[in-house]
């Protein structure tokens, strides 16, 4: 899978990309980032990409032009010339697990992060396919989304969790939270792991981690409880 980034902030993406688990898998060729940076698709000698909102009002625009010519440049490279194009707004979806397992499907993804008060919506008229929010707050730029999406999305791809069953474990994978867990030392300052997890015995572990599972689920998101419970 391949994502690429349209951003004014190309460093912010590959400075987080450049870590942990993302960089081992773009090392193993598992997919791969391009962060493009808006600013060089910019005709204005002095590198401007925005400018005044027409008709007044607080901060300002990135401008069509330069973004649509981010676009073409990129999609121009591509095999598939109508890659999806996200645009990461607090007016878009809410991202969700399966909303990234979904995108996991793709081989090329193209992703729009917005600066300032946003975008000329001439140009997301004419590109964007798809708009996903990460919750409902305004951040100042559309960065911190596209990796939390991207994020989201490659613990889809197979390899890079070195465990393929962990993403399938994970909460909200199954509609519950997941279940607690625990590591060495056995007891640690006078608090003992639960003796069923060191028994040795798979049936009853995978029993009491279900069972917790739904306590918690019950106990902390109980919204999520009782669709689980609809959904059964
Ligand atoms: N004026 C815009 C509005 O009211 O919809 C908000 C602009 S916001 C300050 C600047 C950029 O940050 C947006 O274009 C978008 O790319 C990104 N952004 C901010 N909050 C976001 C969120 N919750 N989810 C996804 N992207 C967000």
């Amino acid at each position: 899978m391949n994502f690429t980034v349209l951003t004014i902030f190309p460093e912010v993406i590959d400075s987080y990309v450049n870590c942990g688990i993302l960089k081992r898998s773009i090392g193993h060729g598992l997919f791969s980032v391009n962060a493009v940076n808006i600013r060089d698709y910019t005709l204005d000698k002095h590198g401007k990409v925005d400018d005044y909102p027409f008709g007044g009002g607080a901060g300002m625009l990135l401008q069509a032009e330069p973004i649509y010519r981010a676009y073409e440049a990129v999609v121009e490279k591509m095999q598939n010339k109508n890659p999806r194009v996200v645009y990461l707004t607090p007016q878009g979806k809410q991202l969700s697990q399966e909303m990234a397992k979904e995108f996991a499907k793709e081989e090329e993804l193209i992703l729009l992060c917005g600066h300032y008060e946003g975008i000329d919506e001439r140009v997301l008229e004419e590109i964007v396919t798809d708009e996903v929010t990460i919750g409902d707050y305004v951040l100042t730029g559309g960065e911190l989304p596209a990796l939390v999406l991207m994020d989201a999305i490659v613990r889809f791809i197979p390899g890079v969790l070195h465990n393929a069953a962990s993403a399938q474990d994970e909460s909200l994978s199954d509609g519950l939270l997941e279940y607690p867990q625990y590591t060495r030392p056995e007891v640690w300052r006078g608090k003992a792991a639960p003796e069923i997890l060191l028994s040795g015995h798979h049936a009853k572990v995978n029993e009491w981690r279900k069972e917790q599972a739904l306590i918690r689920t019950r106990q902390k998101r109980p919204d999520l409880y009782f669709d689980y419970l609809r959904g059964r």
